[in-house]
């Protein structure tokens, strides 16, 4: 499915001296397109949950409700895979101090979030997001497992469950990761969809090599390697960035030519892009 090819080196006049540079050769890869014309998407990180129609509650179907309604780009979640191979919607790796591999969705469902809400398995929350007639992503985060077979079998029952709700499709939901494995797993088996690395510990065009298509990276990392942005850009991945809510640095993102901020305060990244705001 990718295509590899490699277009020869562009020659850059050097102004003034009257010598000649040669520009780096990069590959060309047949990644997803962004065709975001120079605009920022936000993501709404485990949803629009900071808000009364969030109901301050993180991975809820009423945060992931919240953003849709809002039209952020995207909205983020969290998914992990349970002792009976069920996927559940949640950020950290223990409910109420449960092992959540080592339990089942049943066992674990039952401990409300804050809203009152019970924890929704993968079905429970793609029947909402399906709703959403293609105009927020769903950006789903696989998290690691610490085992690449059952990390391999979380891939592959969220991409049966989207193609049961009709949602596997890369215009409805992209993939990320901290893990290498699962990136390596998503590019192997869904080549077309964004695809983006979390862990901020390898240069792009590394990623590339092994068909990951996106970077998103902490915000920290990209004040150490800003030109990793152009770089990732030249080779046709996706840049997305994380967890931008301070003022400051929204800006910084903006100017840095990012193509998604992951944020907690979506509404007020949407006041710093204006009219930059890039919406489906
Ligand atoms: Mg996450």
């Amino acid at each position: 499915m990718k295509k590899l090819f490699f277009v020869s080196a562009a020659i850059i006049m050097m102004a003034g001296c009257g010598t000649a540079k040669k520009a780096a050769v990069l590959p060309e890869y047949d990644f997803p397109a962004l065709n975001q014309g120079g605009k920022t998407a936000i993501v709404a990180h485990r949803g629009f949950w900071k808000s009364e129609e969030g109901g301050m509650s993180e991975n809820s179907i009423a945060s992931l409700s919240a953003a849709i309604n809002n039209g952020f780009w995207g909205s983020e979640c969290d998914i992990y895979l349970t002792s009976d191979d069920d996927i559940i919607i949640n950020h950290d790796n223990r409910i109420d101090g449960l092992k959540i591999v080592s339990h089942t969705y049943d066992e674990l469902s039952s401990h409300l979030l804050p809203n009152g809400e019970k924890r929704p398995s993968l079905d429970g929350y793609l029947a909402r997001a399906s709703k959403c007639a293609g105009n927020t992503v769903l950006v789903v985060e696989f998290k690691g497992l610490g085992d690449e077979e059952r990390e391999n079998l979380m891939v592959a029952r969220t991409f049966d469950a989207l193609k049961a709700h009709g949602m596997f499709d890369p215009s409805k939901v992209a993939f990320i990761s901290f893990g290498y494995n699962i990136c390596k797993t998503v590019a192997r088996l869904a080549p077309g969809f964004v695809n983006q690395y979390l862990n901020g510990d390898i240069a792009p065009d590394k990623l590339a090599a092994e068909g990951i298509n996106g970077i998103d990276y902490e915000q920290g990392v990209f004040h150490l390697h800003p030109e990793w942005v152009e770089l990732a850009h030249r080779l046709g991945m996706s840049v997305n960035v994380w967890t931008v809510n301070n003022p400051r640095e929204i800006d910084y993102m903006i100017g840095l030519g990012v193509d998604a901020i992951t944020t907690n305060v979506p509404l007020l990244v949407r006041e710093h892009l204006g009219g930059k705001e890039f919406r489906k």
